[in-house]
């Protein structure tokens, strides 16, 4: 773990619980909480908060879950038009969204998308889902399933041309393989600026997520929606603030 990290992980916590005692209502918006592995390691990972255990993965769940019921927030399926609510979103497509996942949230009816980088499905890295498991993720029905990325290159270090032609290909070949349109996206690395968004646009995507922080409300560009890290070794308490948006205020760090 880098020491900038650190420095701002535990500045964040400990100035995110004091409002979290003063606000009796969570902001409004709609959260997208950013997950990628329950059980595998992460390329890049530097740190180490982008793998966490089962066990951990589980008491994230339970703590939303009241977080919802508590304030009448539904967690919802991303892409919803709703003014508030909770979307749960899985990038790179780590096995685990099948052995691990999947059965944790399908046993709450908790709906949760997943964001597939198609080379990844054929790299034969066993850390990643294959194309049959896939579309063994795809029939639960709680499951919906965009792209991330034909080759998870940074879209914004690539021509225009290339990366329209990356997103494209990120979009058929999972239309291919699921026989259903795909229309939603993330960003590789949440790498964004005006061109591949319009990019995005052109290649047919409706909705994307990149990895600025916060909400989204009505106004939200939906090729630019903000989304929530959640990491390993985020405690209790510290999911409660970043449902609460008391971590919003971290887009000015990001
Ligand atoms: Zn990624």
């Amino acid at each position: 773990m880098t020491l900038t990290f650190r420095a701002k992980r535990l500045g964040a916590t400990a100035i995110s619980a004091a409002p979290r005692f003063l606000t009796r209502k969570p902001q409004p918006g709609v959260r997208v909480l950013t997950y990628h592995s329950v059980g595998h390691q992460v390329d890049g990972d530097i740190n180490d908060i982008y793998n966490m255990s089962p066990p951990e993965f589980e008491k994230h769940v339970a703590t939303i879950l009241r977080f919802s019921a508590a304030h009448s927030l539904p967690i919802v399926p991303f892409g919803s038009e709703t003014q508030s609510g909770i979307a749960i979103t899985f990038d790179d497509g780590y096995v685990d969204v099948l052995q691990t996942v999947a059965p944790i949230l399908s046993r709450h009816h908790i709906p949760f998308h997943v964001l597939i980088t198609p080379t990844k499905l054929t790299s034969g890295d066993s850390r990643y889902l294959t194309t049959q498991q896939l579309k063994e993720v795809a029939l639960n029905p709680l499951v919906s399933i965009g792209a991330h990325g034909f080759e998870h290159r940074p879209l914004t270090s690539m021509s225009t041309q290339d990366a329209e032609q990356d997103l494209r290909r990120s979009r058929e070949t999972l239309q291919e393989i699921l026989q259903r349109e795909v229309v939603t996206m993330s960003y590789p690395f949440g790498m964004v600026d005006q061109s591949v968004r319009d990019a995005a646009a052109r290649a047919g995507f409706t909705k994307a997520a990149c990895s600025k922080w916060g909400f989204n409300h009505p106004d939200t560009d939906l090729l630019m929606l903000r989304r929530i890290d959640m990491w390993a070794r985020d405690g209790r308490s510290t999911v409660v603030d970043k449902l609460f948006g008391s971590w919003n205020w971290f887009a000015r760090l990001t």
